[in-house]
């Protein structure tokens, strides 16, 4: 059989997560939450299932909750997108990024993106017959060295993929970060595929830097967003995309194939929960507090803690006591000490190896402790 992507194994949240579930681990690998969501969310789906909403929903989306969001962005971050032609609703965040990439990118062309960087992007590039173009971040900040973007774009260039909050690193952008980006996508016609699905998730009285609050990026960015990541509901698979009506116009192109919509009985609960904004509001807080107990959980372990700014996420090096690789650190943690992490190395396309891995703190406290005190234990 001829691959289409001969050298592309299972993506790793599904290889460590059956592995962590083999061994019983404490499963600190996946983003995704392992507590309940709000019982009225479930509530919202119960009540739309009765009320018979169990057929497909509009192509784009439910007309409320495209409207509900048009309004949630514009008082967040002050940019009006259309709710009919701009906001799309998509079967995950995962189908908007598909979406937009297989819609806006053509064979030939580079796509920019940072490592270490969400294991899809560059795979579904590659299936346009485009180019993934990885540029890294530097380490141990992990921040962007806008200079060295300037020197990648080409005249292919047809695209650049951002992600703040930052999976897998919690770095998050700042302003500084979106004027370099505007002030080097000027007088190109560059697309920005921005994928800002922990918006919601900044720490320490920081703010999210949306490409919608910047008007001279929001005019040529394609915006990812989840309801999974938002209401502690991943399975649910449902996310959207916001894009000026051109780019919008071609991306819908794909998703009314790949899917046609999205799940009905949620869009209809969402659209409802979405109009008490302290759920969303709230998550920052929530999150902070995680974030800092399994710092503090993980004061005398042996493992160096580096900054979380947003995200699910924290990572920890371990050079200083151990030179093994990070995915061989990744095995011994599930099996001799039963907890799960991911290896940075599953992040990078060449597995450049930092001796860190990724920690998640989208758990319960009980997760959160169990989890510390074996990392504790290591040596
Ligand atoms: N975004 C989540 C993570 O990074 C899960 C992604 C997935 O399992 N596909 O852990």
């Amino acid at each position: 059989l001829r691959s289409r992507l001969p050298d592309v194994g299972t993506t790793i949240f599904s290889v460590i997560g059956q592995l962590s579930a083999a061994h019983n681990a404490i499963n600190l690998s996946q983003g995704a939450p392992n507590f309940p969501c709000d019982p009225q969310l479930i509530a919202g789906v119960t009540r739309a299932m009765e009320a018979n909403h169990n057929q497909y929903a509009p192509m784009t989306g439910l007309a409320a909750l495209k409207t509900a969001l048009a309004e949630k962005v514009n008082t967040l971050y002050g940019t009006r997108y259309d709710d009919e032609c701009e906001v799309l609703i998509t079967a995950s965040a995962s189908e908007g990024i598909y979406s937009a990439i297989s819609g806006l990118v053509h064979p030939g062309d580079e796509v920019i993106y940072f490592e270490p960087a969400f294991d899809s992007y560059a795979p579904i590039v590659r299936l346009q017959g485009a180019t993934p173009v990885a540029i890294r971040l530097t380490v141990p900040e992990f921040r962007v060295n806008w200079d060295e973007v300037r020197a990648a774009i080409t005249p292919r260039t047809r695209m650049i993929i951002i992600n703040t909050p930052h999976n897998p690193t919690g770095q998050v952008f700042d302003r500084a970060d979106l004027d370099a980006l505007a002030a080097i996508t000027r007088h190109t016609d560059i697309i920005i595929l921005s994928d800002e699905v922990y918006e919601h998730v900044v720490f320490d009285g920081k703010i999210h830097h949306s490409m919608a609050t910047h008007p001279q990026l929001a005019e040529r960015s394609v915006i990812i967003c989840s309801f999974g990541k938002t209401f502690h509901v991943t399975g649910w698979r449902v996310g959207y995309c916001l894009a000026p009506a051109a780019l919008m116009n071609e991306i819908c192109k794909i998703h009314q194939f790949l899917m046609f919509s999205a799940d009905t009985p949620m869009q209809y609960a969402f659209a409802g929960y979405m109009a008490d904004p302290t759920t969303y509001l709230a998550l920052a807080g929530f999150y902070q507090r995680k974030r800092d107990l399994l710092r503090t959980l993980l004061a005398d372990s042996p493992f160096r803690l580096l900054p979380s700014a947003g995200s699910f996420f924290m990572l920890a090096s371990y050079g200083h006591f151990s030179d093994e690789p990070d995915s061989d650190m990744v095995q011994r943690l599930i099996v001799d000490h039963g907890v799960a992490t991911l290896p940075l190395s599953a992040f990078y396309s060449d597995a450049t190896d930092n001796n860190i891995i990724r920690l998640s703190f989208a758990k319960d406290d009980a997760t959160l402790r169990a989890g510390a005190q074996a990392l504790c234990q290591v040596n």
